[in-house]
């Protein structure tokens, strides 16, 4: 994504981009898919699917390649073997890829299914599209139940999944927002959504983050006292464990570091 206001938005002599980072999960003999980023359907429809606040704003690069499902293809890989996705939360630019996947489990937490079912406000109706999910999702909703995991509230069992996939309640950015840990052979890897948007917000060692993002976090969040009280918890995790390593949605410095291995 490009979105305008980029001298505000990127990091001075960095990357002129936004990513949309989804994780994908080798599990036993099928795939799992950590949030969907934009899909086909986006690409070929944006206006219609996206709305044009969020084209003229964000400015989504339209390029199919980018896309989770072509992404897979481009590996080798089957897209039917994606039988599981979970995801942040259900704004438009996590789940466009839903429809690429249509037999797919979709997980999520309760509060943010009921949220975006409500369409409560104009801004929940632009940032929640029911036309990504109109396809007819198979939605596996979640609540906490006591589970806890390094001191957060966890959902610990998955249905269909090990129980090495962790949903983490970290609501703020949205009203169920959820981070997705990932017990890897390499320690967790925790998939923070929209919980940051700049790697310097969880960074004690190289604090920071744009304006433009800061901007833009402070606008859109639906609690904004909650999604800084996360932020930070996940900042003091970062700094306090060796074996997590954080990553969130958008920052293109974070997604070229991983892609490096
Ligand atoms: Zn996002």
């Amino acid at each position: 994504m490009k979105p305008r206001f980029g001298s505000l938005t990127f990091d001075r002599g960095g990357h002129q981009h936004l990513v949309c980072h989804c994780l994908l999960l080798e599990v036993g003999d099928g795939l799992v898919l950590v949030d969907a980023g934009l899909g086909r359907a986006d690409m070929q429809d944006p206006r219609g699917r996206l709305g044009g606040f969020f084209v003229r704003l964000v400015r989504p690069v339209l390029d199919e390649r980018d896309t989770a499902i072509a992404q897979i293809e481009a590996r080798g890989l089957d897209p039917r073997a994606v039988r599981h996705i979970i995801v942040t939360h259900l704004d438009l630019d996590h789940i466009g890829g839903l429809s690429d996947f249509p037999h797919a489990t979709v997980h999520v937490m309760a509060s943010e299914f009921e949220q975006a079912q409500a369409q409560l406000n104009a801004h929940d109706r632009q940032r929640y599209r029911p036309i990504q999910w109109s396809h007819g999702v198979n939605w596996v909703q979640h609540r906490t139940q006591g589970d806890s995991w390094h001191g957060f509230e966890a959902v610990r069992s998955l249905p269909g999944l090990p129980p090495e996939i962790l949903l983490v309640p970290t609501v703020g950015h949205s009203a169920g927002h959820a981070a997705i840990a990932v017990q890897t052979s390499t320690g967790w890897l925790m998939h923070c959504g929209d919980a940051y948007f700049h790697r310097g917000e969880v960074d004690s060692t190289a604090p920071g983050c744009t304006p433009g993002l800061r901007f833009f976090q402070w606008l859109v969040a639906y609690d904004r006292k909650a999604r800084l009280h996360n932020r930070d918890r996940l900042a003091e995790l970062s700094a306090g464990s060796d074996d997590v390593r954080l990553l969130c949605a958008h920052d293109p410095t974070e997604f070229a570091r991983l892609a490096q291995g």
